[in-house]
């Protein structure tokens, strides 16, 4: 079997409910020739196109609490669209997602601007060195002014934004947009519902100013002076974190998506070496290696399988290659183990890196473990995020105790959510620690469908963790209103109701040492 020569763009969608991701990604779909769902969901309920279906929850509620890739063709590239599930209660799993990304966009709701979760995947994907390309969405409606929106993204989140295209017309006034690069003006034409793709025209100046007038000489004075303000797409620096490509859309009426795939194959990274452990990196072209970046069981109530998906970082993926499972050195055959893609489990032959492979029957492997043939290899663990929601689990039924406890702990293995113990707590109710509530729902669903063991959660105070050194623990532990735990790694975490409590014990006790945790802490 020959390699799979064309390129490959990985990436995510980072933006708050409602800024339109599940729109765009089905505009993506429509524009490019899609390859394969691997459980990609398109998550509102009574939506066509809802893939992911694995549990009762999500179906009822009309989340998605499974993330997967969305795989397409445009151009020749093909692109990995790696699902973040974005519901108010997000979780860690939307976190972790940005480990396996070459870069990141920006979904901006025109109206609303910059909202706290696009704040929030933003850090993890400033602390990932991730790439981010802006798309500030709805323009077809009432919103901000552009320049206002700009400002927000400078001052908020500290990239400087470098628009490449510009708005003809206000917000829900709009004509299309000034194409920074060549000058021209793209028209927009309102379709249906975006059912279908919409014509994108293309004016010269002369045209443009004669079909829309006023409004096309405001964008063109808007063009220079984001000129003059060196606010120009400069690609080392867009690499480098340091700025952020803007383009203007509106994902449901697919006025701009052509744009946004043009970008990602033009300036998004493809692909690069990845850091293993050792201090090394492993290339693209060395011995297949790949690493599990989401778990996810009870897929399919009769089997019970394990599903693991992994990105592949080198090599290719063929499907009945026999992997050595880095955690353990053991071997991990892939043969029986079709890929899940979709609804239907379609047998994926062969992936290449960057691609979104799904192994089932993965009971051994864990999130953040690595996989590989040939050259060992071995990733760094995904960092374990700041919890911001803590809660007791007691088992409701004191004869399923061994049950729960196996549960807790497999629960905690797969990073579901993090278990946090103390003496004082002792085993019988563990603390479940989440980046997003609807984790504890997770929790207690599984405990009771996986392990038969009902369970009893009673959410605590507590709003934000610090790491706290061993030789302070104790004195930590003896502030009011503070309670430290170990997570299962041993890292000691001090839980504060509040941030005026933490800056109060900060203010009088300077010596000690209180650790923020990567997002959102
Ligand atoms: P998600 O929560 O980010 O996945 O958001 P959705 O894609 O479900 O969109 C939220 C709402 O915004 C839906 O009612 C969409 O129809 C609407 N929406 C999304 N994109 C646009 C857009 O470009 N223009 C307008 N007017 N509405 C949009």
């Amino acid at each position: 079997m020959t390699a799979d020569p064309r390129p490959r763009r990985t990436f995510a969608v980072i933006s708050h409910p409602d800024a339109g991701k599940s729109t765009l990604t089905e505009a993506l779909a429509l524009h490019a020739a899609v390859i394969q769902e691997a459980g990609a969901v398109h998550g509102k309920a009574g939506r066509k196109g809802t893939v992911s279906d694995w549990m009762e929850m999500e179906r009822a509620r009309g989340i998605s609490i499974t993330s997967a890739a969305l795989q397409f063709e445009h151009r020749g590239t093909v692109v990995n669209l790696v699902d973040t599930p974005g519901h108010a209660d997000f979780s860690e799993d939307t976190y972790r997602v940005l480990s396996a990304v070459d870069s990141a966009v920006m979904l901006v709701d025109a109206a609303k601007g910059l909202e706290p979760q696009t704040l929030k995947l933003f850090r993890v994907c400033a602390q990932r060195g991730l790439p981010v390309l802006t798309v500030v969405n709805k323009w077809d409606r009432p919103g901000l002014d552009p320049f206002e929106l700009l400002d927000q993204v400078e001052q908020q989140i500290g990239l400087k934004p470098t628009p490449l295209t510009w708005p003809v017309g206000a917000a829900g006034d709009f004509h299309g947009v000034l194409d920074r690069r060549d000058g021209h003006f793209v028209r927009f034409t309102r379709t249906a519902g975006g059912a279908t793709r919409a014509p994108e025209e293309h004016l010269t100046p002369e045209q443009a100013e004669a079909a829309v007038g006023d409004d096309w000489v405001e964008a063109l004075e808007g063009h220079e002076l984001l000129s003059a303000d060196d606010a120009d797409h400069d690609q080392a620096s867009y690499l480098a974190g340091r700025t952020t490509p803007v383009i203007f859309a509106s994902a449901l009426q697919n006025f701009g998506v052509g744009q946004l795939l043009d970008l990602l194959l033009d300036v998004a990274p493809a692909p690069g070496p990845t850091p293993a452990v050792d201090g090394g990196v492993r290339e693209p072209g060395d011995d297949f290696s790949a690493f599990v970046f989401k778990v996810q069981s009870g897929l399919d109530a009769q089997h019970r399988d394990r599903l693991a998906y992994a990105r592949v970082c080198s090599g290719r993926f063929e499907r009945g290659m026999v992997v050595t499972h880095a955690a353990t050195g053991r071997p991990f055959a892939t043969k029986y183990a079709q890929t899940v893609f979709g609804r239907d489990r379609t047998v994926v032959e062969t992936a290449e890196p960057g691609d979104v492979i799904g192994l089932v029957n993965a009971a051994a492997l864990k999130v953040g473990d690595t996989v590989y043939a040939g050259k060992p290899v071995r990733y760094p663990p995904i960092t374990s995020f700041a919890p911001e929601h803590f809660a007791t689990a007691t088992v409701a039924d004191t004869g399923r105790w061994k049950s729960f406890r196996r549960g807790i702990e497999q629960l905690d293995e797969e990073g579901v959510v993090q278990v946090l113990r103390s003496e004082w707590r002792g085993e019988q109710a563990p603390v479940l620690a989440a980046v997003g509530p609807m984790q504890f729902e997770v929790v207690a669903a599984r405990l009771e469908s996986e392990f038969r063991a009902p369970v009893r959660l009673e959410r605590l105070g507590y709003e934000l963790a610090r790491t706290v050194r061993p030789d302070q623990a104790e004195e930590v532990a003896g502030l009011r209103g503070v309670e430290v735990l170990a997570r299962r790694d041993g890292t000691l975490l001090a839980l504060f109701p509040d941030e005026w409590r933490l800056r109060f014990v900060q203010r009088d006790h300077p010596h000690l040492e209180l650790t923020a945790l990567p997002a959102g802490g």
